[in-house]
């Protein structure tokens, strides 16, 4: 017997599975590898695999946000950042780890706890009791499909097509201007950069010369599914063709000449803080250089900071901010939480870190009292929001935490960068504590694991 069903052993679902257990409910994970199943990306049977890089990013917790969720996560018993820091590589201001001592020693803790029964099976029906859904962005066919019928298909992905993300203060809004098409809307809802012929040509030229990345495998046969198709395919197709698609002038009059320019990229607001703007249209399987040098290039953008560069993968996940309430139970069936990658976060610690809060909700729920979500000024409670609520659903796509996501500061006058970073993150620092105190009582030490 068990007090709630966890299903998907990956950096979600164990973190999960260690916060339920470690505040004393008794947890069925279910895992499928090992259990005759396998993933597309997985090449073990151990629990937490890391299927790419073995990089948890920057572990700077002064300046980045990535970072600062490091710090909130060990602050809170993670079982992923314990292996982590045990395991760790030579990586600079990096945490890297040695990814099989890091996967075993996870295993490892998850087996040995009394309160978890980790059990090799593939899952393909949603349980009618209490259940953490947290198989990621390869999440098995069966599941999605069952998945799909309590959230209606149009609510989940198979692929994503990431535009790439750029942080708004960083638009010269000297070159870009705010309207809508032909003056549709509300009036500006779109920041338009204006492009001349020439500025278009030297552009469509160094689309076509780009590195992309290459598809795996496994995706080679992907189709491009309706408007998802990359910036540099749909260039291909000729020179003229982005000037029908996603750079059409049409309707557009640039303020400064009283005349539609030659080409236009717009940007539109994708989270409700008014903070991050993505480009639209612009999914891409450009390498991440390739794109900051090229994207750049967009007269307006040419100082840009990106939140997020563009992409196309293979990838799980639901409109979470329609489908999910703020403790990331399903509106629709309460007793489903889902956690991790499917949830729309991107990135193994983003991932870890949702399965944190989502295992930590229920555990609080199974002991009848509630936890109040983190704030939003810490980079939990950042991710979280942007996750339930904050993000725009009809253009929901996989994010990283990064400090686009964070209520912005009311600073008077200019600031440098470092110092705009050090100010989020000692607010954040001050929130986070305020809010663990007010946390029902579960293990706040660092977890002893069996074989550190
Ligand atoms: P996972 O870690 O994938 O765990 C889900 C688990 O659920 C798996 O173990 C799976 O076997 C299991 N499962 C699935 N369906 C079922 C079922 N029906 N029943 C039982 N078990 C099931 N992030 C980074 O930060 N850096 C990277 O370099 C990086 N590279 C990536 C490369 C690829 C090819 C992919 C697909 C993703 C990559 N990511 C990367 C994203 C990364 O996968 C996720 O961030 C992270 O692993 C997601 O954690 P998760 O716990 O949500 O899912």
């Amino acid at each position: 017997t068990h007090d709630i069903h966890l299903i998907g052993g990956g950096l979600a679902g164990s973190e999960a599975a260690w916060q339920l257990a470690e505040a004393g409910h008794k947890v069925r994970l279910s895992e499928m590898r090992g259990g005759g199943d396998e993933t597309a990306a997985h090449r073990t049977e151990s629990l937490a695999e890391l299927v790419c890089s073995n990089s948890f990013r920057s572990d700077d917790a002064e300046s980045n946000a990535v970072g600062l969720l490091h710090a909130e996560m060990r602050g809170l018993n993670s079982l992923i950042m314990a292996c982590a820091d045990r395991h760790k590589v030579p990586a600079g201001s990096a945490l890297a780890v040695d990814r099989d001592a890091f996967s075993q020693s996870v295993t490892e803790a998850i087996a040995n706890h009394p309160g978890i029964d980790l059990v090799r099976e593939r899952i393909d029906i949603l349980p009618s009791g209490p259940v953490i859904i947290a198989t990621g962005p390869l999440t098995a066919p069966s599941l999605a499909a069952a998945i799909g019928v309590e959230t209606g298909e149009d609510a989940l992905a198979f692929f994503d097509a990431l535009a790439p993300i750029v942080h708004h203060d960083s638009i010269d809004m000297d070159t870009a201007w705010m309207a809508s098409r032909w003056d549709k809307g509300d009036g500006a809802d779109y920041i338009n950069c204006p492009m001349n012929k020439a500025e278009y040509l030297a552009f469509y030229e160094a689309l076509l010369a780009a590195d992309k990345m290459a598809f795996k495998e496994w995706e080679a046969d992907t189709p491009y599914f309706d408007g998802c198709m990359p910036i540099e395919v749909m260039a291909e197709r000729g020179v003229d063709t982005l000037l029908y698609g996603p750079m059409k002038p049409v309707g557009l009059d640039n303020p400064k000449t009283g005349h539609w320019p030659w080409a236009v990229v717009q940007l539109r607001q994708d989270n409700a803080l008014g903070t991050l703007w993505n480009i639209v249209g612009f999914q891409t399987k450009l390498k991440h250089a390739e794109q900051v040098r090229i994207f750049r290039m967009i007269p307006g953008l040419q100082n840009a900071e990106f939140a997020r560069l563009g992409g196309l993968h293979r990838n799980t996940f639901i409109k979470s901010p329609i489908l999910l309430d703020e403790t990331l139970r399903l509106k629709s069936a309460p007793h489903v939480r889902f956690a991790g990658q499917i949830t729309g976060c991107e990135g193994y610690l983003e991932s870890a870190a949702i399965g944190m809060l989502a295992g930590r909700f229920a555990a609080a729920e199974l002991s009848g009292t509630t936890m109040s979500p983190p704030p939003l000024t810490t980079a939990f409670g950042a991710l979280l929001a942007h996750i339930t609520g904050g993000a725009d659903a009809s253009t929901y796509q996989p994010m990283n935490v990064n400090f686009g996501l964070f209520p912005p500061l009311m600073l008077e006058g200019k600031s440098k960068k470092a110092d705009r970073k050090r100010l989020y993150t000692a607010r954040a620092r001050v929130a986070f504590e305020e809010w663990k105190l007010t946390l029902p009582p579960a293990h706040l030490q660092q977890p002893e694991l069996a074989h550190p």
